[in-house]
């Protein structure tokens, strides 16, 4: 096994030139942590495409092999937290960000960052879930938690077409939500409406006159992957002790607005963090996912890509064109 040579992903960054290589590595150049991993899936998502394409503040140093997922066997754990032959998932922490991730074929990370595959999802099935799945879980859990009941009425979700906005459509769904989905995406209303959304909305019709500290009650609770002024619109419209879960930047890293919201209608604003969620959450999560929470159209929703056509992918999402979930076959390349 010392010296098994496999295939990665790496990209390398001089300058203002980045530059994406498969490449071969031996295990030795993996990082001296617990836990050896074969991965056979990982996933793309929005931050993996950022690290890919050498985007500042994702990746701690280059060359770096990206991909914040991964799923596989266990090969060897120093610890004995795992067996050999376990099927894991990792999200997060630091995967694909300071320690090489999931777009190579192994990945050696510390075994406190692994959970045991659920039962009731296969390894690619918890793929197609990642970290978009575990992050609108998280928001849901926090949103529940925040007051708002299985069956409320109305929910938004922004960037509904896209990884974590379809999930949380599925879920909120589950959980008898009524979901207004928000997209850019007209050709995707459909599906989105087979997803569970009772009503999907253009970007365009959440907006308000930008001068209006608040606008007409609307909804009681939201799911944004936005940012910017799609969530200060979605804010300035939620309901009188709403509270709206803010996951994402995918239209803008800002806030521009006042406190009115918060003050006047007592709406709460939760931040979505699924990088540093612990590990007792991770199991609620992970345990939910694989039950209740599982989308019903998951196959449908993802797309099954080899790792040498992810290039490809990576720009599209970039671009905003992707729609729900890439799993990346890892032993596929
Ligand atoms: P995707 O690219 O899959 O989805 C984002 C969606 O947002 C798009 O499909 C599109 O949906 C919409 N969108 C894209 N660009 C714009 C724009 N300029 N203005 C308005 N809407 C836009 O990404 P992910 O679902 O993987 O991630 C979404 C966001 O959540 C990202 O910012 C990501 O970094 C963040 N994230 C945060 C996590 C956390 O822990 N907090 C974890 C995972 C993701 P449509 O066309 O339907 O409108």
């Amino acid at each position: 096994m010392a010296d098994e040579r496999f295939k990665t992903m790496v990209v390398a960054r001089e300058g203002d030139r980045v530059t994406r290589k498969i490449v071969e590595r031996s295990l030795e150049d993996l990082p001296a942590k617990e836990l050896l991993i074969r991965v056979h899936y990982s996933s793309l998502n929005y931050k993996d495409a950022l690290a890919a394409a050498g985007r500042p503040g994702i990746v701690r140093r280059y060359p770096m092999t990206p991909g914040i997922d991964a799923a596989g066997e266990v090969v060897h754990c120093g610890d004995g937290l795992f067996s050999p032959g376990d099927r894991v998932v990792v999200t997060g922490f630091d995967l694909g960000i300071a320690l090489p991730g999931g777009y190579g074929q192994y990945i050696r990370v510390p075994s406190n960052w692994a959970v045991k595959l659920p039962e009731g999802l296969t390894l690619k099935e918890s793929m197609a879930l990642g970290t978009a799945g575990v992050t609108a879980a998280l928001a849901v859990l926090k949103l529940n938690h925040a007051g708002l009941k299985a069956g409320c009425r109305d929910v938004v979700v922004t960037g509904a077409s896209g990884g974590v906005g379809t999930l949380a459509l599925s879920i909120l769904a589950a959980e008898g939500c009524r979901v207004v989905a928000v997209s850019g995406k007209p050709e995707r209303r459909e599906f989105l409406r087979r997803l569970g959304a009772a009503e999907v909305l253009g970007r365009q019709d959440v907006q308000g006159p930008a001068e209006k500290g608040l606008l007409p009650e609307r909804w009681c609770g939201a799911i944004d992957v936005v940012g910017g002024r799609m969530l200060v619109d979605v804010l300035k419209a939620t309901s009188c002790g709403g509270a709206v879960a803010s996951c994402g930047l995918a239209g803008s890293a800002d806030l521009p607005m006042s406190v009115f919201p918060f003050i006047l209608r007592g709406v709460s604003l939760l931040g979505i963090d699924s990088v540093h969620c612990s590990m007792g959450t991770r199991l609620r999560i992970w345990s939910k996912l694989a039950k209740e929470w599982k989308p019903p159209l998951l196959d449908e929703i993802t797309e099954e890509c080899p790792l040498g056509d992810l290039n490809n992918k990576i720009e599209k999402i970039l671009a905003g064109q992707l729609s729900g979930r890439v799993v990346v076959n890892m032993q596929d390349i």
